[in-house]
């Protein structure tokens, strides 16, 4: 099928008219059946993708110092996508740089309701020819775009994730360039282990399961922090077999922009998936109020999870099927430590697990739990950690932190500091700076209440809550941890007793998803840590896992009889 995208440069230059035609031709159904295959094919063995170092003087420093000096220079003019043709609108919003608020990088153009009907539509065009193709062949547009970022897109992803969501270097190197990657090499072996689960039959009988794609299309909603996420949302169920209408998040556009590029490169045929940036909560009324939804696939916030579960709960009966709800949402993850723990590691894992990427992680430590015959120790080296910590523009290497991503976050986490500075002890940090960029230093925060609010609330910053408990009431403190927040995702225990190990494993078992023994409680890695938590946290259908590619298919049973009975009577029916 030709490529029949038109390149952001052309489009504006082409009567509507004529992109309409090419849009509609090029998602047609073939008319006639592609050759086909015979042989049963293997993906390639997924291997994780390394991660480089951008060390002085590297090759892919030099190249990304370019990128990001050549991007910082640009005006992208970021459209609607639908059906492979671009659409501008002319209502248009900004994109910038968190830690350099007044640099425009982009303009976005805002779907209106009836763009969101139209891309449902394209995407169920789209679905007619692309269901049936053979999976493989779905599997390879993946592992091209995969072997895209690796070598050619590289540079780009991560330089949009470094300046419009204000990510470091190595942030943005395991995020947006190697974990999409490892999701887009991890799930075509999932796929395949998938399908080749089979029925029992015999001789006289084939039983078969057909993994259909499920009817319908499905709403991918992104969240700003992870450009592997917002690329995984979409490409999962695409992988599956279905097609997809994809909402980003307002704040993160210029790496969802440039992905829907990549996979167009990588042979994505149009209409597969849809991209409709544009108001949320207009864009989702239209598309879960569909009788064509078939799936959501979100992840964001527990409250905004919780609201589109309630639109849709409440037009139940108006769907063709039941929609499969699939949301990984908020979390406030602990780090619990034993008297017998190594306070170095736990320090490290405190600085790590808190403040990288501004604690704007999902899985970032945010309340932690000390015994007091360890904590002046432990503080100190904290203390150390964290003041040394530089904070600003992510293109100087030289940084750890940058910015947070919006006003709206940095007035909220703001007010938690502020609160803290009233109701707590500030060990450090505490500092606030939004004139330029959207600057929170980091903040450690000591309390003695272990309910007090920023043990329980997530606060999505870098903000870090210490509760120092008694040594000799660790059995309690553990029920505390497990009761104190409605969220359980990631969580983390030190110590060196094994005892104590097993006792908070079995005591925290529902308080995680991801849970971790001497380990921070974040870097989850594809194939290694399955991700995903349950309670608040969400439905924990672990990305990036057979669990979650499940989610997207609708089995059918067929069986098979080779020679049918021709009586309808029984034996048993011979005598009385
Ligand atoms: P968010 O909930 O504000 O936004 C997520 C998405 O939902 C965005 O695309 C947004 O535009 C959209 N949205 C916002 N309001 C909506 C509405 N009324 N109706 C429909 N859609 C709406 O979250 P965020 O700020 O982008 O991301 C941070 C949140 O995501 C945190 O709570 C974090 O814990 C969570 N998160 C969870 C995981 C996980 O795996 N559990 C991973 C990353 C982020």
């Amino acid at each position: 099928m030709a490529a029949p995208v038109l390149s952001a440069d052309h489009a504006a230059s082409k009567s509507a008219a004529a992109e309409s035609r090419q849009a509609l031709e090029a998602i047609a159904p073939a008319d006639a059946p592609l050759a086909g295959f015979a042989g049963t094919r293997r993906v390639p063995p997924p291997v994780n993708e390394p991660v480089k170092s951008y060390a002085p003087g590297s090759p892919e420093k030099l190249a990304l110092k370019a990128r990001l000096a050549s991007m910082a220079k640009e005006r992208v003019d970021i459209p609607i996508v639908i059906g492979g043709r671009e659409i501008r609108t002319g209502d248009t919003a900004q994109s910038v740089m968190p830690h350099d608020h007044a640099h425009v990088l982009a303009d976005w153009h805002k779907a209106t309701p009836a763009h969101v009907q139209q891309a449902i539509e394209a995407a169920k065009r789209a679905g007619a020819d692309w269901a049936n193709w053979a999976w493989e062949d779905r599997a390879a547009v993946f592992l091209r775009a995969a072997e895209l970022l690796t070598t050619t897109w590289r540079s780009t992803i991560n330089a949009a994730t470094m300046l419009n969501q204000s990510k470091t270097v190595y942030q943005a190197e395991i995020d947006s360039a190697c974990e999409l990657i490892d999701f887009w090499r991890f799930n075509p072996a999932y796929a395949q282990e998938l399908y080749q689960e089979q029925p029992l039959s015999n001789n006289t009988m084939w039983n078969q399961l057909d993994y259909r794609p499920l009817e319908g299309f499905v709403y991918a909603v992104t969240p700003f922090n992870f450009t592997s996420i917002a690329g995984n949302l979409p490409t999962a169920p695409a992988l599956m077999g279905n097609t997809v209408v994809w909402k980003p998040a307002a704040s993160a556009m210029l790496s969802a922009h440039y992905l829907m590029q990549l996979l167009r490169e990588a042979g994505l045929p149009p209409g597969v998936i849809n991209l409709v940036p544009g108001d949320p909560a207009q864009v989702s009324q239209v598309a879960l109020s569909h009788r064509d939804l078939a799936g959501v696939h979100f992840t964001g916030s527990t409250a905004v999870f919780n609201g589109m579960w309630k639109t849709i709960g409440a037009q139940m009966g108006s769907y063709a099927n039941y929609p499969r709800i699939v949301g990984e949402t908020g979390g406030k993850d602990f780090i619990v430590a034993h008297p017998s723990a190594d306070p170095q590691a736990l320090a490290v894992a405190i600085a790590r697990g808190g403040f990288e990427y501004q604690g704007q992680k999902c899985s970032a430590a945010s309340r932690i739990y000390v015994p007091r015959s360890m904590w002046n120790d432990v503080r100190d080296r904290t203390v150390g950690m964290i003041d040394e910590m530089k904070v600003g523009d992510v293109t100087d290497f030289r940084n750890f932190m940058g910015a947070v991503i919006d006003k709206k976050a940095f007035d909220k986490i703001s007010s938690y500091v502020a609160d803290a500075k009233q109701n707590a002890r500030i060990v450090t940090g505490g500092k606030v700076e939004g004139k330029d960029g959207y600057f929170v230093h980091p903040t450690l925060v000591e309390t003695e209440d272990p309910r007090y609010r920023l043990l329980c609330e997530e606060i999505f910053g870098p903000v870090v809550t210490v509760h120092v408990y008694d040594d000799a009431r660790w059995t309690e403190t553990l029920q505390v941890i497990d009761t104190t927040t409605a969220y359980a995702l990631t969580g983390a225990v030190f110590a060196n007793d094994r005892r104590a190990v097993r006792e908070a494993q079995m005591a925290l078992r529902d308080a995680a998803g991801n849970f971790y023994v001497n380990d921070k409680p974040t870097g989850a890695v594809v194939g290694q840590q399955p991700f995903g938590g349950a309670r608040g946290s969400g439905t924990n259908d672990k990305a990036g896992s057979k669990l979650n590619l499940v989610r997207w298919i609708n089995a059918r049973s067929i069986k098979e009889t080779f020679s049918p009975p021709l009586d309808y009577k029984y034996p048993f029916m011979a005598e009385k």
